[in-house]
């Protein structure tokens, strides 16, 4: 650490940034570590149950670590911030797929190309110093880190209505990376504006009201959270709000002045590459087996809903848009699936449409899991 003094480090943070941006990195800003200023809304979101079942995050040791990232990494000195920007949702085209996905989950899935794009940038810092006077990690979504918190404390932007930070004059469609240094890099000036002024897009457009107020989302709610982390079947009441985004939601950004102004095809693109998931045909993936589905996601984030939760989000989809093309797939699932819930919500989708419902007589006479019986007595006599 000795030979850097502190003019060599702002020059190496400028050349940083300059790295960065080659990179693909759109922004990074500079800050220090300490408890974040949101942490006391986090814990009162937290304490509210407004987590739902994300169980990772209520642990006392994760909780510590938001609250001081020095205690993953004694040594830090500095946090680092950076953005990497996706593909912005094209909304037109967006709304006539039968099946919705968040557009961060259109290209590859971003847990594969971030940290790589660190490890080049760490690797080209430590051409410029010695190596031995570098320490560092780093983070994309990875760990227990406020990301959003330490990138205004950072001056990238603010964090928006809608939960996302916003960065001016370019929106919010990108990921957030942290690398956590020893090197005492000059903090940049904090982001102390709100740029959301009077607006309420988000608010007004979230289909399941779940925007909270202090910058704060519901998650037992929130599509994103019922489509992608829920293990359990989505609730009855939540399901026609859900319509057909079968991983994540974009509403609450695409209606954002930020993105409908600002918003752009990035210069240098990772996620623009489709692997196979734009324009996803429900028919068929309704047909989807488990290895094929292991196969097809491979290098996808929707990878993460596993195999079940995919399944249970198509059907979801299948339930609020119809088509009597989708009868005989959803017979399949009821008569071949072996999970449960899975039967259930395909029995759902066929009497929610009042479609053949002389089948049901004969399939509860076969059916021998005792809650989809009961689902599908329930949904009989609702109907
Ligand atoms: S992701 Fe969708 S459901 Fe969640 S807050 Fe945004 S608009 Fe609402
Ligand atoms: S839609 Fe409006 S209120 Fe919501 S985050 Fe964007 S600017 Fe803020």
């Amino acid at each position: 650490m000795s030979s850097i003094f502190r003019k060599d480090l702002h020059s190496l943070k400028n050349e940083i940034k300059t790295e960065a941006k080659s990179l693909g990195f759109s922004h990074i800003s500079f800050t220090t570590p300490g408890t974040p200023i949101h942490f006391d809304s986090f814990m009162k979101w937290l304490s509210a149950g407004h987590a739902a079942k994300m169980g990772y995050m209520q642990r006392s040791d994760t909780i510590a670590k938001r609250k001081d990232p020095r205690l993953m990494f004694p040594s830090c000195e500095s946090v680092i911030s950076l953005a990497l920007p996706y593909t912005p949702v094209n909304q037109e085209a967006e709304e006539n797929n039968e099946i919705r996905i968040a557009k961060y989950a259109i290209g590859p899935d971003y847990h594969s190309i971030i940290p790589e794009l660190l490890r080049i940038l760490l690797e080209k810092i430590n051409q410029k110093i010695s190596p031995e006077n570098l320490e560092y990690q780093i983070f994309t979504d990875s760990a227990p880190i406020l990301e959003k918190d330490f990138a205004q404390k950072a001056g990238m932007g603010w964090i928006g209505k809608n939960s996302c930070l916003i960065i001016p004059g370019f929106g919010s469609y990108f990921f957030l990376a942290e690398i956590l240094t020893n090197l005492p890099f000059e903090p940049d000036t904090p982001f102390i504006y709100d740029f959301c002024g009077n607006c309420t897009n988000c608010i007004d457009s979230c289909p399941t009201n779940c925007i909270l107020p202090e910058r704060t989302i519901d998650a037992n709610r929130c599509i994103s959270y019922l489509t992608i982390e829920n293990r359990e079947n989505t609730p009855h009441e939540l399901r026609p709000k859900i319509n057909n985004w079968v991983f994540g939601c974009d509403i609450c950004q695409q209606v954002c002045p930020w993105n409908v102004r600002f918003s752009k095809e990035p210069d240098i693109n990772y996620f623009k590459k489709s692997n196979g998931v734009e324009n996803l045909d429900l028919e068929r993936e309704l047909l989807i087996e488990k290895n094929e589905f292991r196969k097809k996601f491979e290098s996808s984030p929707i990878l993460r809903t596993k195999y079940q939760g995919y399944k249970r989000n198509l059907l979801v989809a299948a339930g609020n848009k119809f088509q009597e093309k989708f009868i005989e797939p959803v017979k399949f699932i009821i008569e071949n699936e072996e999970h449960p819930l899975l039967r259930s919500l395909a029995a759902w989708v066929l009497i929610h449409n009042n479609n053949d419902l002389d089948y049901f007589i004969s399939i509860l006479e076969i059916e021998t899991d005792q809650s989809v019986k009961q689902e599908i007595e329930n949904l009989l006599h609702e109907n």
